[in-house]
């Protein structure tokens, strides 16, 4: 059916209810769930039960509602602007819509749509924001599941902004022209400082900036979100990266992150890709710390998407320090890191008790010196190690940690695209850990865990790293004969 030809059978509106009485006749199960979704209004709750359950009850006492324990009568209805009846008896719901009727006052019966005025929603409240969710005859299921969808997207601080937005209006339509300059002030409002501040849980704050972004002419202050967007699979995502993503006017972008998580966000949001992968840098750092500051400078709202955690080999203290000394706003949104994303690949525990109580996040890069780093004493003494960008150097960091004292047969694994359906695991020793260097096959990220605790995995789904060590090690000899 082409979609211009669905109508709504049912059409939503918002009914006024503060301070008015709302009827609720039935004592079981299903009065109680109206009464907890009616409870949600400043309607006055008015439930008549002759035999009210004890958690109707219960509810009853919490909320204030006046209780009528006697059985039905029409007058019990008087004044209501609505009526529920959920009696479980078909006879009584029926003469309850019909005196409701021929009273005027709108009726629901529960599970009887024959006998229903209208239907209720399912509501996600973030009062006084209220979006509710109907799908007449689709179900309940349905509306419970895009309702937690909906409500997972929406910040916990939005009602207090929007009471905020409230008292602020009168206020704002009195000093800013309508059009043009009135709808920046909002837009900056919902997404600038004082949305800011609000999440943040600072209702004072929240209010000043509000005032601020009224007196002033100034365009709103940016604000760079360093944003981790974890491993790769777009449903390890926080919540608050995708919401930062929805409301983002520039997403800047690293080439580890993938297509499809960058196109999660705001659909008219600017994409820039400043690659740093291996060997096509197309920005360099302080190529990227300029364009933040300028971004900033703009009063864009900016999400610099980085993989995995931003705090973890992401460069993150670099792009702080310069946005700190412009005096940009920045945040930190965390993010699953390769590590955690391959240990859960693996089913491999990082910790385990009375084997390894500790761990070291390095790249392997630091111990082509002179003396060792102190992380290849801590792996000798039973930490479990998670090697980044650790692919190109696996054959130094055998080899020093083997020199150093760790035992050759330590357990190894290692994931290539951790977390993606396309992802390939490895097992095997620490000896065997040189091959993954010659490896053309590989040409995903690759992370390496290493230490006695990997021995804890799972090595079902994985292929034997020792398949390729001849090979291997043939090619480093070559290698290293070349140079
Ligand atoms: N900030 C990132 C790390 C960036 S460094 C994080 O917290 O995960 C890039 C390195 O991370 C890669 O060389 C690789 O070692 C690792 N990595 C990132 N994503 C990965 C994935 N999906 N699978 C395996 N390793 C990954």
């Amino acid at each position: 059916m082409p979609q211009a030809t669905a109508k709504l059978n049912a059409f939503p509106v918002f009914m006024r209810v503060e301070g008015e009485a709302v009827a609720i006749v039935g004592g079981g199960e299903e009065a109680l769930a109206k009464a907890r979704l009616i409870g949600q209004s400043s309607a006055v709750l008015r439930i008549i039960a002759d035999a009210a359950e004890a958690e109707l009850l219960a509810f009853i006492a919490a909320n204030g509602a006046i209780h009528i324990a006697a059985a039905y009568d029409a007058a019990h209805l008087e004044g209501a602007v609505m009526a529920f009846t959920a009696s479980g008896n078909e006879a009584l719901d029926r003469r309850v819509a019909e005196d409701a009727r021929r009273m005027g006052i709108p009726v629901n019966a529960v599970d009887r749509p024959e006998l229903c005025d209208f239907f209720t929603p399912a509501l996600v409240n973030r009062a006084p924001v209220a979006i509710a969710i109907g799908t007449e005859g689709a179900g309940p299921v349905l509306a419970q599941m895009l309702r937690s969808r909906i409500d997972r997207m929406l910040s916990p601080s939005l009602g207090p902004l929007a009471s905020l937005a409230a008292s602020l209006r009168g206020t704002a339509e009195r000093l800013l022209p309508k059009g043009n300059a009135r709808r920046r002030f909002w837009s900056d409002f919902f997404g600038g400082a004082p949305a800011r501040a609000m999440a943040a849980g600072q209702l004072s704050q929240a209010h000043d900036a509000a005032v601020d972004l009224l007196l002033s002419n100034a365009p709103a202050s940016g604000h760079i979100a360093l944003v981790g967007a974890g491993p790769g699979a777009e449903d390890l995502l926080t919540l608050r990266a995708h919401r930062l993503l929805m409301e983002a006017d520039v997403i800047v972008h690293d080439a580890l992150v993938p297509e499809t998580i960058v196109a999660m966000g705001r659909r008219d949001a600017e994409r820039l890709p400043v690659g740093k992968r291996k060997g096509c840098h197309t920005k360099s750092q302080a190529e990227i710390n300029a364009l933040l500051i300028e971004l900033g400078r703009d009063g864009k709202r900016v999400v610099r998407l980085k993989s995995g955690d931003p705090l973890v080999f992401g460069r993150a203290g670099e792009e702080m320090a310069a946005l700190r000394d412009a005096g940009i706003a920045y945040e930190v949104v965390p993010g699953v890191t390769a590590a955690f994303a391959a240990a859960a690949d693996f089913e491999l525990p990082l910790t385990l008790r009375g084997v390894s109580s500790s761990m070291v996040f390095t790249t392997g890069h630091d111990l082509k010196g002179n003396s060792l780093p102190d992380w290849a004493k801590l792996a000798i003494s039973g930490a479990t190690v998670a090697v980044y960008m650790g692919r190109s150097v696996a054959a130094e960091v055998a080899g020093r940690l083997i020199e150093a004292g760790l035992s050759p047969d330590t357990a190894v694994a290692v994931v290539e695209n951790a977390s993606l359906a396309n992802r390939r695991r490895f097992h095997g020793t620490l000896a065997d850990l040189p091959s993954l260097e010659v490896r053309a096959d590989l040409t995903g990220p690759v992370m390496t865990i290493i230490g006695d605790a990997v021995a804890g995995a799972n090595f079902e789904r994985s292929e034997p790293l020792a398949a390729h060590r001849h090979e291997g090690a043939a090619q480093t000899a070559a290698e290293g004969a070349e140079r």
